[in-house]
């Protein structure tokens, strides 16, 4: 089926086309410039900025995609998770559009989204930058981003998802952001923090590694904290500069890094080897991190799993992986959602389709 996927949960406009499996379009407009001088993402900015965006990145990947609207088998859109305002948006145009082509419309799970996108191939995206063949299930997905950090359970992409764990304060991402505040570095500081790292010791300081002792475990053996993680490096800086010492912005980037891979890493290959689960998928803005994938390829290694890397084009934020989802609903004889739904900023993992 040839379907359109409308993506809004957060700072991009995404909209991307698919022929079932085939990657036609991926039309990104960010508004991530205009948050970038208060250091995060503002949800009012970001819907103004969907509401700008929308129309414009809709005929730009049908443009792109070659193909005309009338085309069109079904329309999916991210219902939720995400920011209330910034959903509406494109839940809004997604209804328009299903309503004016008479087509059935897809109300689909962000997240699941993310892992729906390592089933597209084409455009020599995959051939260039990702991992190549079918994706096989169950598969352990551990999806980072700015909003949210979460390690789920994928059975069946259509049907059964669970949510093994999950961030129980700040997202990785935006612990990246946060730090390179701290370190004078430009917003979105994840890319900028990799850079620097890339020159310093990351054992020159050992960060705390959040819910990994014992006790944490046994309640939180999936779950992550990255808050305490934040406030001990800004500590850490923060008495040096009392004391007049400088900064050893590379260790301090190098060090933090290893301990944000080292706990997603941990966690995720525990998951797999827990549920006996030979594959893992990385998704999401911080997968396109240098030691998270660098580090989750060595341990995947080392314990037999197949792990999964999308092209970064995939793992950011995208309208492709909701057009994917989407077709394969279709596909799978799902039915379509009624017009009913609205954006919903907490819709469970469990809900694919509302
Ligand atoms: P959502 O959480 O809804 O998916 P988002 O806009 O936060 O939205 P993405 O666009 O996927 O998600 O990711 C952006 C985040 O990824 C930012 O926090 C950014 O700092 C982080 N990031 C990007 N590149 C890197 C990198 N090389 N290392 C670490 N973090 C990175
Ligand atoms: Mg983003
Ligand atoms: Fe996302």
């Amino acid at each position: 089926p040839l379907v359109l996927g409308i993506e809004t949960s957060c700072d991009e406009t995404g909209v991307g086309i698919v022929r079932g499996r085939t990657l036609l379009a991926n039309a990104v407009a960010s508004s991530m410039d205009e948050h970038a001088r208060f250091g995060g993402v503002i949800p009012e900015v970001a819907a103004r900025a969907h509401v700008e965006a929308i129309a414009p990145t809709i005929e730009r990947a049908v443009a792109d995609a070659g193909v005309t609207l009338t085309d069109l088998d079904a329309i999916a859109v991210t219902s939720g998770p995400g920011l209330a305002g910034a959903l509406m948006v494109g839940v809004a145009a997604a209804k328009a559009l299903a309503l004016s082509l008479d087509v059935p419309l897809y109300a689909v799970n962000h997240l699941v989204g993310h892992v729906g996108a390592d089933v597209l191939q084409g455009n020599g995206l995959r051939e260039t930058h990702g991992t190549v063949g079918k994706l096989e299930l169950p598969t352990v997905a551990l999806l980072v981003s700015g909003g949210h950090t979460s390690l789920l359970l994928v059975r069946d992409l259509v049907s059964d998802v669970e949510m093994l764990g999950e961030t129980i304060d700040d997202a990785a991402g935006e612990a990246f952001d946060k730090v390179a505040r701290l370190l004078g570095l430009p917003y979105p500081g994840g890319p900028h923090i990799d850079r620097v790292a890339a020159a310093g010791d990351p054992q020159a300081i050992r960060f705390p590694r959040g819910l990994t002792r014992p006790k944490d475990l046994e309640r939180h053996r999936y779950d992550f904290s990255f808050s305490g993680l934040k406030t001990s490096v800004a500590r850490w800086v923060e008495q040096r500069e009392a004391a007049g010492e400088k900064i050893p912005v590379a260790d301090v980037a190098a060090s933090f890094r290893e301990a944000v891979a080292d706990v997603l890493t941990a966690k995720a290959l525990a998951a797999c080897r827990d549920l006996d689960v030979p594959r893992l998928l990385l998704g999401g803005g911080v997968a396109a991190n240098a030691r998270v994938r660098a580090l989750a390829a060595e341990r995947a290694d080392a314990a037999g799993v197949e792990l999964r890397v999308p092209p970064l084009a995939l793992c950011t934020d995208n309208g492709a992986m909701i057009a994917s989802l989407g077709a394969q609903l279709v596909s799978a004889g799902a039915a379509p959602s009624t017009l009913a739904f609205g954006a919903d900023s907490t819709l469970p993992v469990t809900t694919i389709r509302a």
